[in-house]
């Protein structure tokens, strides 16, 4: 099983010279199972030259499927979904999975992502077909012949991780996420970072059964690609944000058992220079018991081995 990242950065997009090395664009995440479905995490702006590529190629065919496995509604991470081009393909069938929150529907929530007066087409304009699945809570299904499970996460409004195991591999996607020591971020921002006392017995069980839930997910994973948005000093000033730092992602990498880290949903203020040594100094977290990377736009990994392949073109 391959990954190919074609957007790693958090919060906004920040093509240029600065951020060249690592990547300007939003978060998405191609899985390349050795069966051949079309499995995309997220739909950040990085997924526009995954959809030129795709509807050149494998939706060029007379029938072809795309699931799209979304962590969470933040603009980060749908912004991209409108300029997907096999959207507008007659030929394909776009499945779109994300777990809706409170009553809202799922098709709902998208529709008003690309609707006017914000986008001059709307989702039923899309020549392709679409489909929603919603899903609840530590999910479990299969998309031909890989099997995907799900596990909360702690971030405002919430989001989901994602697990695909295929017959060559396996990857786990976790952004967004905080870390589960201080504090639970549920349906609401709040504002500031709150105080110890602010945290409750339930609240604390809450992000217990969360993180135990996500070290599960984890375990013996070959390639973890998780948030780490933030350095420790950076994640002190604004817990509340709902990131984690590379000491928090090593923790659960390192509990699982997982046998590679990649960093991701890098800040769009680190630029290249500020990644080289958030890398530099998150290898040394590994205690040489976990391979430790950054993900780079365009890089194809190798889930099993974490070799990767630069491909200039894919920029
Ligand atoms: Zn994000
Ligand atoms: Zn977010």
């Amino acid at each position: 099983m391959k990954v190919r990242f074609w957007g790693v950065r958090g919060s906004y997009p920040v093509p240029g010279p600065s951020t060249n090395r690592y990547g300007g664009n939003t978060s998405c995440v191609e899985v390349q199972p050795s069966t051949g479905e079309i499995i995309i995490f997220d739909a950040g702006t990085g997924i526009r030259k995954l959809g030129q590529r795709l509807a050149a190629g494998r939706c060029a065919q007379p029938s072809c499927t795309v699931s799209i496995l979304f962590s969470h509604m933040h603009w980060d991470h749908v912004q991209g979904l409108p300029f997907f081009s096999p959207l507008h393909q007659p030929q394909n069938r776009i499945r779109i999975y994300s777990s809706a929150h409170g009553d809202a529907h799922l098709r709902r929530i998208f529709e008003q992502t690309a609707a006017q007066p914000y986008f001059p087409i709307g989702f039923s304009d899309f020549k392709s077909t679409v489909e929603f699945v919603n899903l609840k809570e530590n999910a479990e299904f299969d998309i031909g012949a890989v099997h995907v499970r799900t596990s909360p996460l702690n971030h405002p409004f919430a989001a989901t991780a994602y697990r695909c195991d295929g017959p060559l591999g396996s990857v786990m996607y976790a952004s967004d996420t905080a870390p589960f020591c201080d504090m639970l971020l549920g349906d609401e921002f709040i504002p500031a970072p709150p105080g110890p006392e602010d945290l409750t017995d339930q609240d604390r069980q809450r992000l217990a059964t969360m993180q135990k839930s996500l070290v599960a997910l984890a375990t013996g994973v070959d390639l973890l690609v998780y948030d780490t948005h933030f350095t420790m000093d950076e994640y002190r000033a604004n817990p509340h944000f709902g990131h984690s730092a590379p000491e928090h992602a090593t923790e659960i990498a390192l509990k699982a058992g997982a046998k590679g880290l990649c960093l991701f949903h890098h800040a769009p203020n680190h630029d290249d220079d500020d990644m080289d040594r958030i890398v530099d100094q998150a290898r040394k977290l590994g205690q040489g018991r976990l391979r430790i990377t950054a993900a780079r736009e365009g890089e194809l990994v190798d889930t099993k081995t974490g070799r990767a392949t630069d491909d200039k073109e894919e920029r």
